[in-house]
């Protein structure tokens, strides 16, 4: 027996039994909503993990997954050109001027936060699910669009036509207590339903059942499916 061989089954073993673990949570949180689960996306967060994680998860039967940045997903892509039903999103800022490089890995980015990047998007030419990430607390480090600013640029958007809007997205500050994220779930939510809006990419590894309660249509689970990032 390779030795080889034995520590891929092994890590696939303990990826299995997170999944099943996060499956259980979204089914929990569904059920305490009264929402069915396959209303709820997982999307699979990989930044900082290698294409070979990404391919563990694939074999496990999930297909759709997040990246953070163009250029660390650039080197991971080619090597998994063959997974061909797997779709990726961009859920990390993106500056205008890597627009057309996101349009080519990419098949949804959910960090639109400007006109002049939807029009950036737009120009590649080729279809893309968008999202527009909104900015709802005040840190300094975060990125997206202001709540006031919405209307104007949900319009805009609406005007393309290759890039196809889909939902809207938010990054709450980062609590140790889920509950301290539920009013900026709620209040995306409003937001959202106030403009038509159907997606909600809200709730991350140690709040995504709070997210689902308020109506997250796309978790995105890193850690509790991959285990720690090292930090980089
Ligand atoms: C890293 C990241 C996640 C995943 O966070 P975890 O806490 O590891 O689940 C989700 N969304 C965004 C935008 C991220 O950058």
């Amino acid at each position: 027996m390779g030795g080889n061989a034995e520590v891929v089954a092994s890590n696939l073993g303990a990826m299995a039994g997170r999944l099943a673990r996060i499956r259980e949570r979204i089914e929990g949180a569904c059920a305490r909503a009264g929402r069915q689960s396959s209303e709820v996306q997982l999307l699979a967060v990989t930044k900082v993990f290698p294409a070979s994680s990404i391919r563990e998860a694939y074999e496990l039967g999930l297909r759709d997954f997040g990246e953070n940045y163009v250029q660390e997903f650039e080197g991971k892509a080619p090597e998994l050109a063959d997974l061909q039903d797997a779709r990726f999103h961009l859920i990390g800022h993106l500056q205008s001027n890597k627009a057309k490089k996101a349009c080519e890995l990419f098949h949804a980015v959910q960090t639109v936060d400007s006109a002049k990047l939807a029009r950036r998007l737009e120009d590649c030419g080729t279809p893309l699910e968008v999202m527009i990430e909104v900015k709802l607390s005040h840190e300094e480090s975060k990125h997206g669009a202001d709540p006031a600013d919405l209307p104007a640029l949900v319009e805009a958007v609406r005007g393309c036509r290759n890039a196809r809007l889909t939902g809207l997205m938010t990054v709450p500050p980062w609590s140790e207590n889920p509950e301290d994220s539920r009013p900026y779930f709620a209040q995306l939510r409003g937001l959202a339903e106030r403009l038509g809006l159907r997606g909600l990419s809200m709730g991350m590894s140690n709040d995504f059942e709070a997210a689902i309660e308020e109506g997250a249509t796309c978790v995105r689970v890193g850690t509790a499916l991959f285990g720690r990032r090292k930090k980089v």
